[in-house]
Formats: structure tokens, sequence, C-alpha cells
């Protein structure tokens, strides 16, 4: 985006207005206003998004295959060899149309280097992916010996189902093809072994997950301990305190993020529902950015917000969006989709605006703070005032090429609109949905934690996430709280004593 930046800034130049434009946007009081003053200047200057995203593409799949198998051939035994070659031929399924051979191909190499990880369970999946669309008949004896060795080790009893269809395909084979001895040696190495070890079946539990801490709930924040409270003065703004003494160890508080979003750098190997670590990826079937660890993941994902993103992140990252800027265009997506329209959206956006208890703000009408819904991360700080033109003048455009893709390319204003400036600034649906990106885009710095996890002795960041609750704690170098990311939530210890406040 800075490229853009740069080249509206010169034309702004060129023409001696750069400072009367710069003077006018400070003169500008709401987001929705500074939206609708940035989408006239791109159509006054003649400057539009224009980047598709790299689409899915055959040549590049097949290309990054062929480097995955350069990979693995040159060091089967080696496992940070079979990592890049993972890594090449994840990057070979992603590109891959939906259906196609090359999906398929992607599939059935990836399964070997699975296979050699001892990765069993992800390389059986990858096999019955790549089985289940247009993997080449002449090659399926293979992935079903493949698949009965993983069936073996696994202890699992559909081994003697699948030894036959691994028959069925060999007896398909043309008796020219020189890996058919092969192939049958093999079969009949395994149909003898799988006689004696039948009877091995082993019992595969499913790892248990480690269940959340639990303590005294908060009257008035359900997800906190009863040993706090929100409290707001002129001095610390709104902040928490504690209303008894508190001992180091303590959990004080297990929330659940609003919402969630993947580090864009980790979307290769993580999934992007559920932000857990995937060997065996499985793209989304339109796009090049999203990948998931099951056809659930992906489902859910697609119904809860892609249908909206599919088209938009892949061009967004052309530009070298952020993870912020993508996290802005979620948070609406969810609002919309929480209000179930613009009108009720803008009824329940209302009453959080006229609210005039700074303390309260974003609470629901039951006078709590519900981190499950929406109004409890539009009323946090924005700092807005605080912000200089040139940030939010960044911001607002960044916002603008958001709209443009949203509104041209997806159906989320009730039809894709035409491509043209002066129709979306007149589109109060639009600049309303644009108003509440920007403001995302100034709460998200301010106020979004990252989602970690331990990789080997290092904890490194996975996502990002909207807890509005653990947004009210303020910043301090000194910190006397610790939060630790579990699969889906975060649960905040208190490091030291903490003193009751006496006020
Ligand atoms: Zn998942
Ligand atoms: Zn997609």
């Amino acid at each position: 985006m800075n490229e853009v930046q740069d080249m509206l800034n010169a034309k702004m130049v060129v023409k001696g207005k750069s400072f009367e434009i710069s003077h006018q946007f400070m003169k500008l009081k709401t987001d929705e206003e500074r939206i609708i003053f940035t989408l006239n200047l791109l159509q006054e200057y003649n400057v539009f998004p224009t980047k598709t995203g790299m689409p899915k593409n055959a040549k590049e799949s097949e290309k990054l295959r062929e480097q995955g198998n350069a990979v693995f051939v040159s060091g089967t035994l080696q496992s940070k060899t079979c990592i890049s070659a993972l890594q090449l031929y994840t990057k070979s399924i992603t590109f891959a149309p939906y259906p196609s051979e090359q999906l398929a191909l992607g599939y059935a190499n990836r399964s070997a280097v699975l296979f050699q990880l001892g990765l069993h369970s992800e390389c059986i999946q990858d096999i019955d992916r790549a089985l289940a669309i247009n993997y080449p008949d002449n090659l399926r004896a293979k992935l079903c010996l493949r698949k009965t060795e993983c069936l073996m080790i696994l202890g699992d009893r559909r081994v003697e189902n699948t030894l036959e269809e691994a028959q069925h395909w060999l007896n398909k084979m043309s008796l020219s093809d020189t890996n058919r001895e092969k192939l049958k040696t093999k079969l009949d190495t395994l149909h003898n072994k799988s006689v004696k070890t039948v009877s091995a079946n082993k019992e595969i539990n499913a790892p248990k997950s480690s269940s959340l801490p639990t303590f005294e709930r908060n009257d008035e924040v359900p997800c906190a301990s009863s040993a706090l409270a929100v409290k707001y003065n002129e001095r610390y703004g709104r902040h928490v305190v504690a209303t008894r003494d508190i001992n180091p160890g303590e959990v004080i508080a297990v929330e659940q993020p609003y919402s969630r979003i993947l580090l864009s750098e980790n979307v290769q190997t993580h999934c992007s529902n559920c932000l857990e670590v995937c060997w065996a990826n499985i793209p989304c079937n339109y796009c090049t950015y999203a990948m998931y660890c099951s056809e659930k993941c992906r489902d859910v994902e697609w119904k809860k917000c892609h249908d909206i993103e599919c088209p938009v992140f892949p061009a967004l990252m052309e530009y070298d969006f952020y993870n912020l800027d993508l996290f802005s265009m979620r948070l609406a997506v969810f609002a919309l989709r929480e209000a179930g329209g613009f009108t009720e959206l803008r009824t329940m956006l209302k009453e959080v605006d006229e609210h005039n208890d700074p303390r309260t703000k974003g609470f629901s009408r039951d006078g709590k703070l519900h981190n499950d819904r929406y109004i409890s991360v539009y009323g946090l700080t924005t700092n807005t005032e605080k912000r200089s033109v040139p940030d939010l003048f960044k911001r607002a455009l960044n916002t603008c090429f958001i709209l443009y893709f949203i509104a041209t390319r997806t159906v989320m204003f009730g039809a894709k609109l035409p491509e043209d400036l002066s129709v979306l600034v007149k589109n109060n649906d639009v600049t309303f949905f644009g108003n509440l990106i920007l403001r995302h885009q100034q709460i998200i710095p301010c106020n979004m934690h990252t989602f970690g996890e331990l990789q080997g002795l290092e904890y490194t960041d996975r996502g990002i996430g909207a807890l509005p609750f653990l947004s009210l704690f303020n910043h301090s170098c000194s910190a006397n709280i610790l939060r630790h990311s579990r699969s889906k939530h975060e649960v905040i210890y208190t490091l030291y004593p903490i003193r009751k406040v006496i006020r």
C-alpha cells in the first residue's frame, strides 16, 4: 500500500493541493466522514484498487510439486528435508484448481512425506483425498498399499478392504507397466503380514483436552473472577482493580475471544478456522489464501466469514496489507452477521454511542460485559483524538481499498456493486460499513492480543484475538499479571501478590 499512498501523494503535490487536503481531512469529525472524503479523493485523483490476488493456477501447482519432488528425493530420511518438501507440496495443493489432477497429485505426493515423518493418520487423510478426486488409475494401487501400511501401523481393521482395493487397481494396470511387478510383490508381503497382525488391533484413544481452571465468577463480567472490578477515572480511563487481596498464581479470568484471526505467515501450517497446527492442511476450493485442518473447519469458516473474505483477502495480500487490516474487515463482517442486517446494526450501535457512562460502554442491557457480543468490541477505545492526520489518513486509505473489494467482489451489500467510486460513495450501507472498518483499524492496535503457542522451547504467535475484557487492563512495563493461551481461550494469572484497592 505504500506505493499507492506515494502515488496519491505525488499527484496531490503536483496539483499543489497537499496542504489543503491535509487541512480538510484534519477538520473531519467522524470516521464515516473520513471514508466519504477518502473515496471522493480516490475518485478525483483516479486511484483505483486493481489487484486480483493470486488465483488457482494448475501450472504453478505443477511447478511447486516438481520442486517438492526434487527436494524429497534428495534426502528422504532427513526430517528437515521432509519438512521443506512438505511445505512445497502444501503450496502446490493451495494453487491446484478444485477438482483437478494437480490437486490429487499434490495430496498423493504429500502423503509420501507424511508417511516418512511418521504422521500416519494425516497420510491416510491425504491418500483418501487423492483417491476421491482425479487421481490417475494406474497410480492408485501404490497409494492403496501406502494406506495399508499406515493402517497396519495404526492397528486399524480396515486393512483387508484396502488390500482388496489395491488388488483391484493392480489388476487394472497395464501388463507393460514396469511398476506392476514391484507393487505385486509389496502387496503379497503386506497381505502375509496382515494375516499375522490382524489380531493386534490397537485401541486408539483421542487425546484428552485439558479442562479450564475454575474460579468464583464476577457478577458484572462473567469471564472474570469476583476478585476484580472494572473502574473508571480521569487518570487511568477504564481499568481493572482488585476487590480483595489476590495471591500470586491465582487465575483471575478465562476469556474466549469475540473473534480470532490466524497470522497470515501461519496459513500454510495452521488451520484458518480453529488455528491449530496441521500437517495435512486442505485449501479453500476457490482462493489461494485460506487453509484448513478439515472439511468441517472449511465449511464452518465459509459460513462464518470466508464467503466474503475469499475474493478479498488474496487481493489485500498482494497490496501487502497486514493482519490488522484483515482483522478489521473480519470484525465488521461478524458485527453485521450478529445484528442480522444494516438497520439492526445501526440501531444496536446507536445505543452504545448514546451511552454516557464511560465505565460501562459496550456492556449489554443486563449490565454485564459479554465478550461474545460485538458491542463489547465496539465499545473499546480508539484513541482517535491522539492520532495524527497521516496516521488516520493511512488507515482511511486502507479501509477504502478493503471496502472497494468487498463492495465490488462480494454480495455483502445485496449484490456486487459496480467498480465505480462515485456509486460506492453514495451508498449509505457502504460508507457505514467503511466507518466500522476504520473504527476497527483504530481499536485493533490499542486493544488486540496475540494468541501464542509453544514451539519447542519457544513461545510464538499463532494469531490475534479480540478479547474485550482483557483489553480493559492498562499496560504496565512491570506487569503483575500474565496471560497464557489455551486452544480457544486466554487464561490470566497473577504473577505477584496484589493488594485490595482501597479508595
Ligand atoms: Zn481446524
Ligand atoms: Zn477462499
